[in-house]
Parts: structure tokens; C-alpha cells; sequence
């Protein structure tokens, strides 16, 4: 293990980005330069090298990183990613991102992300087991149930997590059931955890439509992006008695003014690999940029980033928006919105769901007991549903100029600020 320079992260893009934004939440904040200066960086950016015996005999070295952000709030806690761009920029700027994060959710962990250089797809079953043993062996000091608390992230899984479980508990020498959240249901982990984050995009749309637009019962809702997280959200909201209109994915849209069979589309896309071949009622295929742009309530950007911007924001027509995926809005596109009376859930709040059920996940391991999914979920339910009312509210009274993204993000770092003043470290 070796600690790294800041010169090794200081200059990538999405470093910065995330930079700019904890500027901007201290300037909000009234914090002065110095307070910026200690948060920008990690507390601790750990490197690891990672050898691997091929199945060809050969011994290939892949390159990994932890970055363990900020711990006022608690264990560190974020992914693990494996893919081969991965930067020790991209990994610090989301495990800052990922402190915010679980600060908004009001959850007691500190922000943490990892990356490992590698195309798992090229890698076989036990190639894999061997990279993902040897990676958490090296970061076995710097983790665990207290410490650090990985999940999994891009092309890591519950079999990963089981992995990193399995090597950690013989190193300690005991089930450590802590470790690490996400894990097989058979570990400790919860079937709940797929549904997560989807319920809590959904939960979110729920809240902010009862805050803006007089409710959820009957509101027309847009997905794009119809995989983990946007197959739920459509499945709870249409539950919650609001009609799914359109959905999409790569392969295109669907939509039906009168509502889509949510379950039936899950099936289709399950069996065919694309929801357009969904044939029920009058449904008519559309373009991902034509569902963006439809007369409905909500839209829940499900996909990828920067899908509404400066280009489309004036034509978006819903009025609440949650962000399931990561990053959907650019900020230009964000201030048009927002002038138009548009309410943004961010996605620091709207798909916190996931962390949120890991911090379920992680709190009953410790105490020895294992839940139902329903109480699972109705546990997720109550934490989200009080998290975004509470954050609504300041953002009214206090920051109501700004869109509720910057709310956000005040809020996330003022209680992060707080909680090392009372400790004493700033
Ligand atoms: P996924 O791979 O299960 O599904 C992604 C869906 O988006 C697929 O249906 C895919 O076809 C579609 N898609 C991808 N690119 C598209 C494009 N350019 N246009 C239209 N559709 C496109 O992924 P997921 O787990 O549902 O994650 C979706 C987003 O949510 C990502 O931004 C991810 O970072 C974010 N997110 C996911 C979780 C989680 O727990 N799954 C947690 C937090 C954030």
C-alpha cells in the first residue's frame, strides 16, 4: 500500500467538477477557503497493486485504488468499481460525492469509492476471484465493519462482495458479516437491495408530487432507461397509483397516453433484451429524446448523464423531476428548469435508496438479526420519505433561489462541517 500525491488526482475533469460544487456549497454556506481547502481533498487515497495469475501461466499487474474521503459522519462508505479508464480522479471525486451523499441520507458513514484498472469482461470466473481476493487483502488493514464499508459499484456484484467478505473474515479470523453490504442473501445480504434504489427514485417523485403538483394518485409519469433502477421505480409508482405513460431503453420507447402494463414491459424486456417489443394496447414507438419532451407530471431520467440540457430544458414539459440515474441535468439545463418552476430532486437524494438499505443491511449484521423485506423496505420508506421532506423544507425557507440541488448540497456539507467542529478537527 502506498499513499499518492494529490498532483496524481487534482488535474481530471470529474475531480474538479466535484470541486466546483463543494465551492459553490460553501459559498452558500458562508464557509470560508480554508474549510474548502481540507475537503477537497481525501483523507486518505490508498494504492494497490494487484498481481494476477493468468490462466495462459502469465502474471499481468492491474492497478487499484480506495479513496476514503471524509469519516466525521463515520466508516467510510461507497463502490468499488472495475473497468479500465478508471482514474484516481474519477475514484476521489466520488468518494466525495458519496460523503455528500450519505450525509443528505442522514445516514451515520462517511463517503468512500474504489476503482480497480481492469476489463473484467476479460477476465475469467477465477481470474476475477483472484484480482477481487488480492485487492481487498491489500486494503485489508484500511477496511472494515468500522472503518470502511464497501458495495458494489460497476461490473462488481454480490458474488464480488462475497469475495471481499470471505478474504477479509480469514484475515480477522471471524465472520465479519459488516465488511461490506450487498452481499448474497445467503451472507447476510437482503433481496430488498435490488429494488432499492428504484423504490427510492420513486419514493422521492412520490414526495416531491404531494409537495408540488397536489399528489401522486393519477400523475402521468415518463422513465428513461428501463433497467435496475428504472423497472422498480415505474413498478412502485405505478402502484402508488400514478400511470406510467412511457418507458425506454437503448433500443427506444414506448408509450401509451393511457398507461404502460409495467409488469408486462419488466417481461418483455427480461425475455427479448428490449422493452420496444412491448405490443400492448395502443403503444407507439418513440425516440429517448421524444419521452424526455412529453406532456406528463414526472420524469425520471433512469439512464445516463447529461441527457437534459441547455438544448431540450425549454421544451421539457413535466413538472417534478427525479433523478435515478447519475448527473442526468447539466447545470445550464438545471437554471432553465428552475426558472420555470421545474422541482429537480437531485440525484444525491433521489437514488440514495441504494446506500440507504446498505446502511440496513450493515446496522441489523451487526446486531445479529436478519430482516423481512417488507420491513426492509418500509424502514427505507420512512428514512427517505422524512430525508427529502426535511431537505424540501430548508430549501424553501432558506435556499429557495436556488435550485434544490444547491439546497442539497449546502445542506450535506454543513452537517459534515458541523460534526468536525464538534470533533475538533477543524
Ligand atoms: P442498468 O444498466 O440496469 O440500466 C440502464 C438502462 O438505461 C438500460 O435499460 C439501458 O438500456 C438504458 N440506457 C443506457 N444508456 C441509454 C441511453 N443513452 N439512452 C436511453 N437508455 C439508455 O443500470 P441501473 O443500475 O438501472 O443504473 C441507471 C443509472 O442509475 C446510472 O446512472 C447509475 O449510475 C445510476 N444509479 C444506479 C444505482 C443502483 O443501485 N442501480 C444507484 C445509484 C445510481
Amino acid at each position: 500500500m502506498t499513499e499518492i500525491p494529490a498532483s496524481l488526482y487534482e488535474n481530471d475533469p470529474t475531480y474538479q467538477m466535484a470541486v466546483k460544487q463543494l465551492r459553490e456549497a460553501a459559498q452558500l454556506l458562508g464557509l470560508p477557503d480554508e474549510i474548502v481547502e481540507v475537503l477537497r481533498h481525501p483523507e486518505r487515497l490508498i494504492q494497490v497493486k494487484i498481481p494476477v495469475r493468468r490462466d495462459n501461466g502469465k502474471i499481468e499487474v492491474y492497478l487499484g485504488w480506495r479513496s476514503q474521503h471524509n469519516s466525521a459522519l463515520g466508516p467510510y462508505k461507497g463502490g468499488i468499481r472495475y473497468r479500465e479508464d478508471v482514474t484516481p480522479g474519477e475514484v476521489v471525486a466520488l468518494s466525495m460525492w458519496m460523503t455528500w451523499k450519505n450525509s443528505l441520507a442522514g445516514i451515520p458513514y462517511g463517503g468512500g469509492k474504489g476503482g480497480v484498472r481492469v476489463n473484467p469482461k476479460l477476465l475469467s470466473q477465477r481470474e476475477l476471484e483472484e484480482l477481487s481476493r488480492k485487492y481487498f487483502a491489500a486494503l485489508a488493514r484500511n477496511v472494515g465493519p468500522d472503518v470502511d464499508i464497501p458495495a458494489p459499484d460497476v461490473y462488481t456484484n454480490p458474488q464480488t462482495m462475497a469475495w471481499y467478505f470471505d478474504e477479509y473474515s480469514k484475515i480477522v479470523g471471524y465472520n465479519a458479516w459488516g465488511v461490506v453490504t450487498a452481499k448474497p442473501v445467503e451472507l447476510g445480504g437482503l433481496h430488498a437491495r435490488t429494488v432499492s434504489t428504484g423504490y427510492g427514485t420513486a419514493l422521492t417523485a412520490r414526495e416531491a408530487a404531494k409537495r408540488w403538483i397536489g399528489g401522486i394518485e393519477g400523475k402521468t409519469v415518463a422513465i428513461q432507461g428501463f433497467g435496475n433502477v428504472g423497472q422498480y421505480a415505474a413498478k412502485y409508482l405505478k402502484e402508488w397509483g400514478a400511470i406510467v405513460v412511457a418507458v425506454s431503453d437503448r433500443s427506444g420507447g414506448i408509450y401509451d397516453p393511457n398507461g404502460i402494463d409495467v409488469e408486462e414491459a419488466m417481461k418483455v424486456k427480461a425475455e427479448t433484451g428490449k422493452v420496444t417489443n412491448y405490443k400492448k394496447g395502443n403503444v407507439k414507438i418513440i425516440s429517448n429524446e421524444e419521452l424526455l419532451e412529453l406532456d406528463v407530471d414526472i420524469l425520471i431520467p433512469a439512464a445516463t448523464e447529461n441527457v437534459i440540457t441547455k438544448a431540450n430544458a425549454d421544451r421539457i414539459k413535466a413538472k417534478v423531476i427525479s433523478e435515478g440515474a447519475n448527473g442526468p441535468t447539466t447545470p445550464e439545463a438545471e437554471e432553465i428548469l428552475h426558472k420555470k418552476g421545474v422541482v429537480i430532486v437531485p440525484d444525491i437524494l433521489a437514488n440514495a435508496g441504494g446506500v440507504t438499505m446498505s446502511w440496513i443491511e450493515w446496522s441489523h449484521n451487526r446486531m445479529g438479526c436478519w430482516l423481512t423485506d417488507e420491513e426492509a423496505l418500509a424502514r427505507l420508506d420512512r428514512i427517505m420519505t422524512h430525508n427529502f421532506n426535511r431537505v424540501f423544507d430548508d430549501w424553501q425557507k432558506k435556499f429557495s433561489d436556488y435550485p434544490m440541488r444547491a439546497a442539497a448540497y449546502a445542506i450535506a456539507v454543513d452537517r459534515v462541517v458541523r460534526a468536525m467542529k464538534l470533533r475538533g478537527w477543524i
